[in-house]
């Protein structure tokens, strides 16, 4: 197998010279921003029971999810900054290397980075809704002391604005995804298991395009083997700072 240098190399090669480059990221590319994955090792399931975050559920036990929601998503997401794998990512955007982003992710962190076209598959954590009206509110606004939140106008249950098990993708992230997958000649996955559907399509409508699949992650994932054109082993800041090195 070649070594890690000469596939960064290859890899840094094949972005440089791309025409459409997107990236497609999990929840391993927050890891070192302090944010720990659902799957995988130290995942938050081996602590949480993921029932919590069915959408029936929550609305039956919303003081029950809630405890754990805000341990998770509030008392720890609000603490993270991005790390030097958002950075790099903000920054080939800014080279013009880098389209858009995908991201499964719900923590706002590539927007604090600097990305500017990102695709939030799964919604995102800083914003609130009203299970009554259907209004949004910042996340910041509402009085997470007090379980569950109520919205201080209308009353109703807040959720976060994230998707639950049993709730649809955002239509427009969706449309923009599949269209990212279909303009795309190169797709960086970034951290991901591909094991979350229908986000683990979306790699693969791009390979059937034509995307060749660059893969970074400290474990080979359900797309190792199967459509993964270049696999970089390691810690995403790692590899990321090498790749831009390499490009600059
Ligand atoms: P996952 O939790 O299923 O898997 C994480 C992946 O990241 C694994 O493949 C693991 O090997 C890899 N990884 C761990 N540390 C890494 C590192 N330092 N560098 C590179 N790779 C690393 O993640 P997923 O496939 O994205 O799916 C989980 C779902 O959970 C997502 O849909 C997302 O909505 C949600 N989630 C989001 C966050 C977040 O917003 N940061 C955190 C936890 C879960």
């Amino acid at each position: 197998m070649e070594d890690l240098k000469s596939r960064v190399r290859k890899a840094s090669d094949i972005i440089k010279k791309a025409r459409h480059v997107t990236a497609f990221t999990g929840a391993g590319i927050s890891v070192e921003s302090g944010i720990p994955p659902f799957r995988g090792a130290d995942g938050l399931w081996d602590k949480y029971d993921p029932q919590l975050l069915e959408l029936q559920y929550f609305l039956e036990h919303p003081e029950e999810s809630w405890r754990v929601i805000k341990e998770i998503f509030y008392d720890t997401f609000d603490k993270a900054r991005p790390n030097r794998a958002h950075e790099v990512l903000a920054e080939m955007e800014k080279a013009g290397y880098l389209k858009e982003i995908i991201t499964q992710n719900i923590d706002n962190l590539h927007q604090e980075a600097g990305n500017t076209l990102v695709h939030e598959f799964h919604g995102n954590s800083k914003t609130l809704i009203c299970t009554k009206t259907g209004e949004t509110l910042p996340a910041a606004y509402a009085d997470l002391d007090a379980i569950p939140p109520m919205h201080p106008a209308t009353g109703g249950l807040l959720k976060p604005d994230f998707i639950f098990f049993g709730e649809g993708i955002p239509a427009d992230a969706f449309q923009a995804s599949i269209e990212a997958a279909r303009n795309s000649d190169v797709f960086i996955l970034i951290g991901t298991t591909g094991e979350v559907m229908p986000a683990s399509q979306i790699p693969h409508m791009a390979k059937e395009n034509g995307a060749l699949i660059i893969e970074v992650n400290i474990e080979e994932s359900n797309y190792t083997d199967n459509i993964t054109d270049i696999f970089l082993p390691g810690k995403a800041t790692m590899i990321m700072e090498m790749i831009w090195k390499e490009m600059m």
